[in-house]
């Protein structure tokens, strides 16, 4: 695409809305603007033009200001709330130290279309640059009100710690990267970004949402706004609710209805297991008969778990480890007096089993010895003393609701 033949046209841009919805409400809550010129008859995308590394960022600066410009007169003719993302790469927020940017959103803010209601987009890649300036500006317009979304997270994660001095309002997670059958690494990838997001305030939004099952990521994963094909193209009209691609409140009542009856499968396994130990409480005689202890409730555990051992309340193992290979149950004396209570939660778990009499199942961790993903099921036999059972990965992946 001919610069020139872009710069010179502007006459032959328009901008086109992507709408953004809410998971709170299920209704669009602002839009992305693009750009698109005609050529002829067809209405061509101008991200080639902003993507080509050659084009002066003077030309692209111009050509955005124009597109911005008609994008929020018509949302101002239209009466339409909500707001407005619009993207700016670093070098192009730069040109003139964002002056040109920043005057123009006054002078909207004047006719009524407040600065709170548009949202900057800068890519994680602008990071690479000059990012002491650029997160100098960023912080500035904040000051104003403009609200800030770093767009393409995850992508390179090693921007975490800029991302986290930047405090941006909204992160922006492509749902190209969810692997629906790969999904342990994006898992993880997945948490540390809530993990932030959650740290720094700052609200997911999914975009490129192009089906069901990143639709239900999306939502599952807390995802406070969603954007995408499947809910809608980009259009030169300010698309509504009712001309969404799907019917986001039915498509939610699905999903929550999917992780209830798996959160429900869940606690039927919990107290399933609960009943079998609490069968052989009788058998319990102390710490010092630990061991014989134990090997009763291995059979009772045989298909589920592949090690237990019984804590007491400082953490100290009392008896061997119970580890099952080749299917046989074998005694491991020398865990006797391991110390556990350096492990996350162990002690916050410990006293809620002894608070509430209840057994518990931890969150799905990689065990130190397997190096395999296991949760552990725990169980109070006394106020004093524990029971922990660890789950073969194998039978949670057989079951879905213990992989939630
Ligand atoms: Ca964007």
């Amino acid at each position: 695409m001919d610069p020139f033949d872009v710069i010179g046209n502007l006459h032959n841009i328009k901008p086109v809305f992507q709408p953004v919805i809410g998971a709170i409400d299920h209704d669009v809550i602002g839009y992305e603007v693009l750009g698109r010129i005609q050529d002829e008859d067809r209405w061509k995308s101008l991200g080639p033009f902003f993507q080509d590394e050659d084009v002066p960022e003077e030309f692209k600066e111009e050509v955005d200001q124009h597109l911005l410009k008609l994008a929020m007169d018509e949302m101002l003719e239209m009466e339409k709330d909500g707001m407005l993302f619009i993207n700016r790469n670093a070098s192009q927020l730069l040109v003139n130290d964002g002056e040109a940017l920043l005057e123009t959103l006054l002078l909207y803010d004047q006719k009524g279309f407040h600065l709170n209601r548009v949202v900057i987009e800068v890519t994680e890649h602008d990071f690479d640059e000059d990012f002491e300036t650029l997160g100098h500006l960023l912080l500035y317009y904040k000051t104003y009100g403009i609200q800030v979304a770093v767009d393409h997270v995850g992508a390179k994660s090693s921007n975490i710690d800029r991302i986290r001095q930047l405090e941006p309002h909204i992160l922006k997670i492509d749902s190209g990267i969810i692997r629906k059958h790969n999904g342990d690494e994006f898992q993880d990838v997945m948490f540390s970004l809530s993990m932030l997001a959650h740290r720094i305030g700052a609200a997911l939004l999914f975009e490129n949402i192009e089906d069901d099952f990143q639709l239900y990521f999306a939502w599952k994963n807390g995802s406070r706004y969603y954007q995408g094909y499947y809910l809608a193209y980009p259009s030169f009209d300010l698309v509504e609710k009712e001309s969404l691609a799907v019917d986001l409140s039915e498509k939610v009542k699905r999903y929550v209805h999917r992780q209830r009856t798996l959160i429900e499968e869940r606690l039927l396994f919990v107290r399933q297991w609960e009943e079998k130990v609490k069968g052989l409480l009788v058998k319990w005689e102390g710490p010092k008969k630990a061991d014989t202890f134990i090997a009763e409730v291995t059979d009772l555990f045989d298909e589920e778990s592949f090690r237990m051992f019984v804590c007491n309340g400082e953490g100290q193992q009392v008896s061997a480890n119970f580890r099952k290979r080749d299917s046989e149950w074998q005694m491991e004396p020398h865990k006797k007096g391991s110390n556990w209570a350096f492990r996350p939660y162990f002690l916050e778990n410990v006293m809620r089993m002894k608070a509430w009499n209840t057994g518990l199942l931890s969150d799905l961790y990689s065990d130190i010895e397997t190096k395999e993903m296991v949760r552990t099921f725990s169980f109070p036999l006394t106020d004093t003393h524990f029971l922990f059972i660890d789950l073969r990965y194998a039978y949670l992946y057989n079951h879905e609701c213990l992989l939630q």
